[in-house]
C-alpha cells in the first residue's frame, strides 16, 4: 500500500480546484513510509483527492500526478500522458510543420518536473522534480515511442533540482549523438541548436511565433535586438528585409552562436549585421548618447525576478531598460517587450512599462499583447505555466 499524505484541516481547497502543488505547511503528516519521488495518496478527511509524488527536502511537498483517485502510477500512466501531450501539438495544424517544438511542458501538460523539447529527430529532456527523477526510464520510452525520434538527450542541470534534493545529470539517454550539430529551419530561418551547452534545452522555443512577428515588421526598418542570445530576433529580421540589425549580448559565446547561425543562412544579408558584445544597460545608456535611433527595438532579457520575492528589483531593472527603449525609438516605431520572470504578472509588467513610457516623455499605445507559443500550452488550474508576457508598443 502507498503512504499517505495527509492534509492539514482546510488545506485542500487549492487541490479542488485542480491546482498540482501542495506545500510543506499544507502537510499534516505522512502516514506510511516514502522515498523521494514515491507515489503518495493525497488525503482531505476521509477522502482521497489526488496521487502525487513526494519530495521530502522540496518546500513543494507533493506535486500531483492525477486528480483521479484510483488512477494507477505506472509506466503505462506515462506512456498516456505523453502520448496525449505529443497529440496535444497535432491540434493547430501550424504546430506539425515546426522542427523545433516543446512536447511536454511540465505541469501545463499533467506531467510536472518534465520538460521535453524536439528538434528534428532529437529529444532533450529535463527533469527537474523527484517524482518526474524516479519516472524518467519510463517517460524516455514512452518519449521514443509517441515520437519515433531517433535520440534522447538528457539536460537535468538545472538549478531548482537543487531545491528537490536531485544531483545534476547531463548526457545521452536513449541513442547516440547526431553525426553533425542539430539544426532546425524556424520560418525558414536554418538555426544550430546547442543542445549540450545552450540555455535549459538550447532554444527559446516559446519565442518562436514573436520572432516570425518581428520578421513581418522589419523590411527596410532599423532594428536593435537587446538580449539576443544565438540571434533567433535578429535573423528573422534580417529575412524580413531589415535594413540593418544590431544586436546586444553580454555573453561572447552566444554571439558567436549567433553569427555562426548567420552563416548557415547564406541567403540573407551577413553585412547588414552588427553582433555587439555588451552589457545591455550600459549599450542603451551609450546609444542614446551616440544620437542613435532605431525603428525597432526587441527587449528580451532573462528572468529578473524568478519569484515575487524578487519582484520589485525587477521592476526597476525593466523600468531602466524599457525607458532607454523608448528614448531609441524613431517616431513611429515599434517596442517589442516582454518578461518572462514568474514573479511578475502581466499587469505589473504593463504597468511597469507604462511608466517607462512616461518617463521617457513618448505617448505610447500597446499594438499587440504577445504570448508565448502554442506548444506551451497552460492549464487553466495552473497560471503558473503561462511564463512569457509581452507586448508590442508604438510610441508616436
Ligand atoms: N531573445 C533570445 C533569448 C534571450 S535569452 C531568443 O529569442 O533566443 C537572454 C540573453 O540575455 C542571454 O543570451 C544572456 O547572455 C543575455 N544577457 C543577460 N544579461 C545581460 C545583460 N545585462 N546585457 C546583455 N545581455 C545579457
Amino acid at each position: 500500500m502507498s503512504a499517505q499524505l495527509i492534509l492539514a484541516p482546510g488545506k485542500e481547497r487549492s487541490l479542488l480546484r485542480r491546482h498540482p502543488w501542495i506545500f510543506a505547511g499544507s502537510v499534516e503528516r505522512l502516514a506510511g513510509r516514502a522515498r523521494p519521488g514515491d507515489t503518495v495518496e493525497v488525503v482531505a478527511g476521509k477522502h482521497v483527492l489526488a496521487k502525487a509524488a513526494w519530495s521530502p527536502e522540496s518546500q513543494i511537498r507533493a506535486r500531483v500526478w492525477s486528480f483521479d483517485p484510483d488512477e494507477i502510477i505506472d509506466n503505462a500512466f506515462f506512456k498516456r500522458r505523453v502520448a496525449a501531450a505529443v497529440a496535444r501539438r497535432g491540434v493547430l495544424p501550424r504546430l506539425t510543420l515546426q522542427q523545433g517544438l516543446r512536447l511536454i511542458h511540465a505541469e501545463s501538460d499533467g506531467l510536472p518536473g518534465v520538460i521535453a523539447d524536439k528538434y528534428g529527430d532529437t529529444v532533450v529532456v529535463q527533469f527537474t522534480s523527484a517524482g518526474a527523477e524516479k519516472w524518467r526510464e519510463a517517460i524516455a520510452d514512452a518519449l521514443m515511442q509517441a515520437t519515433g525520434c531517433k535520440r534522447i538527450y538528457e539536460r537535468s542541470d538545472s538549478d531548482v533540482r537543487g531545491l528537490e534534493g536531485l544531483e545534476s545529470r547531463t548526457g545521452w539517454l536513449r541513442g547516440e549523438a547526431p553525426a553533425g550539430e542539430v539544426v532546425i529551419a524556424e520560418h525558414g530561418v536554418r538555426m544550430a541548436v546547442d543542445i549540450v551547452a545552450g540555455h535549459k534545452t538550447g532554444f527559446y522555443l516559446d519565442q518562436r511565433d514573436n520572432r516570425a512577428l518581428l520578421g513581418e515588421l522589419s523590411a527596410g526598418k532599423r532594428v536593435l535586438n537587446c538580449f539576443c542570445y544565438t540571434g533567433g530576433f535578429s535573423l528573422q529580421a534580417l529575412a524580413g528585409g531589415a535594413a540593418s540589425v544590431l544586436s546586444l549580448d553580454s555573453s561572447q559565446p552566444a554571439l558567436d552562436r549567433a553569427a555562426a547561425n548567420l552563416a548557415l543562412n547564406p541567403q540573407l544579408p551577413a553585412d547588414r549585421a552588427e553582433w555587439r558584445c555588451a552589457n545591455v544597460f550600459d549599450e542603451l545608456r551609450r546609444l542614446k548618447a551616440g544620437g542613435e535611433m532605431f525603428d525597432r527595438i526587441v527587449l528580451d532579457p532573462p528572468k529578473f525576478a524568478p519569484s515575487a520575492s524578487h519582484a520589485e528589483r525587477a521592476a526597476r531593472a525593466y523600468k531602466d531598460i524599457n525607458l532607454l527603449g523608448f528614448k531609441l525609438l524613431a517616431p513611429g516605431g515599434l517596442l517589442m517587450t516582454y518578461s518572462c520572470s514568474g514573479g511578475i504578472g502581466l499587469e505589473l509588467f504593463q504597468k511597469i512599462v507604462a511608466g517607462a513610457a512616461l518617463d521617457s516623455g513618448r505617448e505610447a499605445r500597446i499594438i499587440q499583447r504577445l504570448q508565448g507559443a502554442a506548444d506551451h500550452p497552460v492549464d487553466l488550474a495552473f497560471p503558473e505555466g503561462e511564463y512569457l508576457k509581452g507586448l508590442l508598443v508604438q510610441v508616436s
